[in-house]
């Protein structure tokens, strides 16, 4: 555990969030800004800045994609979801520790936002 990293904490219960699905190796819980109707973090117990550094310990990164598919399931996104890694400064990454956004719950229109 990171004490300065944010979901570290939250898997420590340091920091309160709603989870929607846990295993021993992962927490998944709702984002605190939704941006669809269903919107949740996956991320796993250990900390991993990003989804490269994720890629360097494949049971990890297998059980992520594991908890990912089960919050769709637990969620009801018969009609399909998004399973997003923002990663480093182009890709909009805000928190360093590795987190799986799964959102669905609506049509999400195109993939990117065009400028
Ligand atoms: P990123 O931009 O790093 O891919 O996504 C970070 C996500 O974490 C954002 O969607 C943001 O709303 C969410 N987030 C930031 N702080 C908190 C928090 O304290 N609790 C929860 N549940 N989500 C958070
Ligand atoms: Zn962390």
């Amino acid at each position: 555990m990171e004490n300065s990293c944010l979901f570290c904490r939250i898997v420590a219960g340091e920091i309160p969030a709603t989870i929607v699905h846990r295993t021993e190796t992962t927490v998944a819980f709702r984002d605190i800004d939704p941006k669809a109707p269903t919107h949740v973090l996956v991320i796993p117990v250990t900390h991993h800045a990003d989804v490269v550094a994720l890629a360097g310990d494949p049971a990890a990164a297998a059980d992520v994609l594991a908890a990912a598919a089960k919050v769709a399931e637990i969620e009801g996104l018969t009609a399909g979801f998004r399973v997003i890694f923002n990663t480093g400064r182009d890709g909009g990454q805000e928190v360093f520790h590795v987190h799986a956004h799964v959102v669905g719950g609506a049509p999400l229109g195109p993939m990117l936002a065009r400028s």
